[in-house]
C-alpha cells in the first residue's frame, strides 16, 4: 500500500482527543514525559527482541532519543531508534485504545480539567497528549527488522481521522514530530526542554540528546545570539535511578520517578530502596500510593512491579515478585541472577524469585509498619499516612491472613476496626487487648454488611450493658480473613453471634444463678418452640447475652456466620 489512506479513529480515541484539545491546559508539558516514556519503552522493546535477534540492532545499536525542534516550522520532533512501527502497529496503536481501561477512562471524567488531566497520566494514553500542544502530529517509523521500504507516515490533526502512508525509512525507530499550536511557542526552547526533561525523565536510562547551543557574537551592530550547533549533547543523567546510591537521591526524584513509572498523579504514601545482596542479589524499589487504582478489586490484575534483569527491562506488571494482597505496590525490581530471557512461567519455579518475593513482602510489610509507628508520634511529619492508608488498602491487605500464613501475626498487627468505642476504623488488637475488661478472655467481634448494621445488633446488647468493647467487621473479606485469626497474642477472637456467648469472669454469680433459674423455667416453653421450630433452627435456648430484645438468631460455634451465609447466597451458593 503506498497510497495515502484516511483512516477514522476508534470512537473512544476520537472523545479523547476532544477532551485533550479542548480542556487540557493546566499541565500542557507533560506530552513531553508520555512521548520520551514511548521512546523509552520502545527502546526497552527492541533491547528485549534483539535478546534472541541481535541482527535487529543493523547498525545502530546505541539506543538513544533526540530531542529537536526547528524554530522555523514551529516544530518539536522527538526521535528514538528503538522497535519501531509497522504501518499495521501504527494503525493499530495510534487509533485505538487497546487497553481495557478506557472505558472506565470515559466514565470517570468530570469535566473538571484538573482532575480529568490527571486521569489521563493515570490511565496511560500518553501519546494522545501530544495534542495538547500540537495541532498536528506527524509520526514516520520503520519496525526494526523490517526493509527500508516499509516505512509508514502517520499523520492527523487530532480530530475524528488520521492518514498512513508508506514510506521510505532507511533508519529503524520512530519520530514523532508535533506542529505546535500558537499558544505553545514555549517549546522551541533548548532550555525549556531541557529543564522538563530534568523534571520528569532524568531517570530514564536511555541518553536523551539534544543540539548544542552556542553563542553567536552579532555582526555589523546586531546583537548576538544563541544558535544551534551540529553537536548533540546527552541532557538527562540517564542512569536508572534504582541503581544509584540512595544518599544521591532526593526526595523529589523518588517521587517522579514513581509518578513515571505508575501513571499516578498523587505523590505516593511512602516508598522502600534497597540493594540485597546474599545468595539473590538484587535491587527493590518499591512504593505505596497513596490512593487505590480504580481495579484494585480485580485479583487478577497483575501487581505493578517492573522486572529487570541486570539493567534490560524484562516484563511490566511480573506479579510473581509480590503476593496477591500486596498488589496495590508499585515498583522495581532489577535482579543480577535470573536469565535475561526468563518468562513468566519460569518466574513462577524460580528459586530466585520465591526469595525476591519473600524480600519484597518482607520490605512492604515493614513499611506500613513504620507508617503504624509514625502514627503514633505526635511529631511526626508522616502522622496522617497510616489512617490513609489503613482506608485506602486496609481490606485488600487482610487477605493476606488467608494468603502468607509466615506473616501472619505481622499483618495481625497491623489491621484496624471500628467498634462500639470508635466510630473509625483505628482500633488495633493490641489497643483493645490494653482496654479489656477484668477477668474478659476474648476479643469480641461482629460481622455485618455495614457498620450501623452491625451496631444494632441485638446481639450487642449485653456487652455494651456491661461496657464490654466489640469490634465491628464490616469488610466484605472480614469474615473469611478473620478465619484464619483465631487468636491475637494468645487471646482468642470470638464472634458473638456464635454459639453460647460465655462470658465467664465476667459475669458475677447473681446474674449466673438468675440465669440457671430462667433455664429451668423457661424449660417446657423452650421444648414448644424447639417442636415448631424443628425444621428452622437447630435448637432454642435461654440466653443471657440480651438485654432488651426477646430473641435473637445465632449460629452455631465453627457454624458458618449469619453474615457468611447471606454472602454465600448472594454469590448463588
Ligand atoms: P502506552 O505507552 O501506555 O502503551 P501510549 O498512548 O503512550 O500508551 O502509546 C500507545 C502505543 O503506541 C504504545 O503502546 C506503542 O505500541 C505505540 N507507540 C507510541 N510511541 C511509540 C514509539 N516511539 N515507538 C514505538 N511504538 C510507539
Ligand atoms: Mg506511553
Amino acid at each position: 500500500m503506498s497510497q495515502k489512506q484516511t483512516l477514522s479513529f476508534q470512537a473512544e480515541v476520537a472523545q479523547l482527543l476532544h477532551l485533550v484539545t479542548h480542556s487540557l491546559y493546566s499541565n500542557k508539558e507533560i506530552f513531553l514525559r508520555e512521548l520520551i516514556s514511548n521512546a523509552s519503552d520502545a527502546c526497552d522493546k527492541l533491547r528485549f527482541e534483539a535478546l534472541h535477534h541481535p541482527e535487529l540492532y543493523e547498525d545502530a545499536p546505541n539506543l538513544e532519543v533526540r530531542v529537536s525542534f526547528d524554530k522555523d516550522a514551529r516544530t518539536l520532533t522527538i526521535a528514538d531508534n528503538g522497535i519501531g512501527l509497522s504501518q499495521q502497529e501504527a494503525i493499530d496503536n495510534l487509533g485505538t485504545i487497546a487497553k481495557s481501561g478506557t472505558r472506565e477512562f470515559m466514565s470517570r471524567l468530570s469535566g473538571d480539567q484538573k482532575a480529568d488531566a490527571q486521569l489521563i497520566g493515570q490511565f496511560g494514553v500518553g501519546f494522545y497528549s501530544g495534542f495538547i500542544v500540537a495541532d498536528r502530529i506527524t509520526v514516520e517509523s520503520r519496525r526494526a527488522g523490517l526493509k527500508p521500504e516499509e516505512g509508514v507516515r502517520w499523520v492527523s490533526g487530532g480530530a475524528g481521522d488520521f492518514e498512513v502512508e508508506t514510506i521510505t525509512r532507511p533508519q529503524r525507530g520512530t519520530s514523532v514530530t508535533l506542529h505546535l499550536r500558537e499558544d505553545a511557542s514555549d517549546y522551541l526552547s533548548t532550555w525549556k526542554i531541557k529543564s522538563i526533561i530534568s523534571k520528569y525523565s532524568d531517570h530514564i536510562q536511555l541518553p536523551i540528546l539534544m543540539r548544542k547551543e552556542e553563542w553567536k557574537e552579532g555582526e555589523d551592530g546586531k546583537p548576538g545570539e544563541h544558535v544551534l550547533s551540529d553537536e548533540w549533547e546527552t541532557v538527562n543523567q540517564a542512569t536508572a535511578l534504582w541503581t544509584r546510591a540512595k544518599k544521591d537521591i532526593t526526595p523529589e526524584q523518588y517521587q517522579e520517578f514513581y509518578k513515571s513509572i505508575s501513571h499516578d498523579y498523587e505523590e505516593p504514601l511512602a516508598w522502600t530502596h534497597n540493594r540485597v545482596e546474599g545468595s539473590t542479589e538484587y535491587t527493590q524499589l518499591l512504593f505505596i500510593p497513596s490512593h487505590a487504582p480504580f481495579d484494585l478489586w480485580n485479583r487478577d490484575k497483575a501487581a505493578g512491579v517492573k522486572l529487570y534483569v541486570k539493567r534490560v527491562f524484562i516484563m511490566d506488571d511480573a506479579e510473581a515478585l509480590l503476593p496477591a494482597y500486596l498488589r496495590f505496590v508499585k515498583g522495581v525490581v532489577d535482579s543480577a541472577d535470573l536469565p535475561l530471557n526468563v518468562s513468566r512461567e519460569l518466574l513462577q519455579e524460580s528459586r530466585d524469585v520465591k526469595a525476591i518475593r519473600e524480600g519484597n513482602t518482607r520490605r512492604v510489610l515493614a513499611m506500613i509498619e513504620d507508617l503504624a509507628k509514625a502514627e503514633q508520634d505526635a511529631e511526626s511529619a508522616d502522622k496522617e499516612k497510616f489512617a490513609k492508608f489503613w482506608a485506602e488498602f486496609g481490606a485488600v491487605l487482610k487477605e493476606g491472613l488467608g494468603e502468607d500464613f509466615g506473616n501472619r501475626e505481622r499483618i495481625a498487627k497491623l489491621l484496624r476496626f471500628a467498634s462500639t468505642q470508635s466510630d473509625t476504623a483505628s482500633v488495633s488488637l493490641a489497643a483493645y487487648k490494653a482496654r479489656m475488661k477484668e477477668g474478659q478472655e476474648a476479643i469480641y467481634y461482629i460481622t455485618g454488611d455495614t457498620q450501623a448494621a452491625a451496631a444494632h445488633s441485638p446481639q450487642l446488647e449485653i456487652f455494651r450493658k456491661k461496657g464490654i468493647e466489640v469490634l465491628y467487621m464490616t469488610d466484605r473479606v472480614d469474615e473469611w480473613a478473620l478465619s484464619f485469626l483465631t487468636e491475637f497474642e494468645g487471646t482468642p477472637l470470638q464472634s458473638v453471634a456464635k454459639g453460647q456467648v460465655d462470658l465467664g469472669k465476667l459475669q458475677d454469680e447473681g446474674e449466673k444463678k438468675a440465669a440457671e433459674k430462667a433455664a429451668e423455667s423457661f424449660k417446657p416453653v423452650l421444648a414448644k418452640l424447639k417442636e415448631a421450630l424443628k425444621d428452622k433452627a437447630q435448637d432454642v435456648r435461654v440466653t443471657t447475652r440480651l438485654v432488651d430484645s426477646p430473641a435473637c438468631l445465632v449460629v452455631t460455634e465453627g457454624g458458618m456466620s449469619l453474615q457468611l451465609a447471606r454472602l454465600m447466597k448472594q454469590a448463588g451458593q
